[in-house]
């Protein structure tokens, strides 16, 4: 977030967008360009890097994850038939590193605008 704030933008955190079907919580939300972004952890979320997959309970862990990952997906797709732009950011990411990701859209964005 405070990447982002020293690049000019207002973030807004926790914000709850309406969708066709109920609303979605995003961490970090960019009304202006319509940017979603959301932070994830490598655990919880699955990332591709770090994933473990403990090996005590190992069923009922990949059931739970399988789970989370696939309300990300919907999730996300719901808004962005909504029109928003959805981001994911790892938290293994540096936050300049994701920041600078998001605001090469966020110019992409508004040019495409003009
Ligand atoms: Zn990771």
């Amino acid at each position: 977030v405070r990447a982002l704030q020293r690049q000019g933008l207002r973030p807004k955190t926790q914000v709850r967008l309406a969708t066709g079907r109920g609303e979605i919580t995003s961490d970090i939300v960019l009304t202006r360009s319509r940017i979603a972004i959301f932070v994830d952890g490598c655990f919880w979320h699955a990332c591709p890097r770090h994933a473990t997959w403990p090996k005590h309970r190992a069923t009922w862990w990949r059931a739970k994850l399988e789970t989370n990952v696939r309300r990300d997906v919907r999730q996300r797709r719901r808004l962005r038939e909504a029109g928003w732009h959805v981001f994911r950011v790892w938290t293994h990411e540096l936050p300049e590193q994701a920041a600078s990701r998001v605001i090469r859209a966020v110019s992409t964005i508004r040019h495409r605008r003009l």
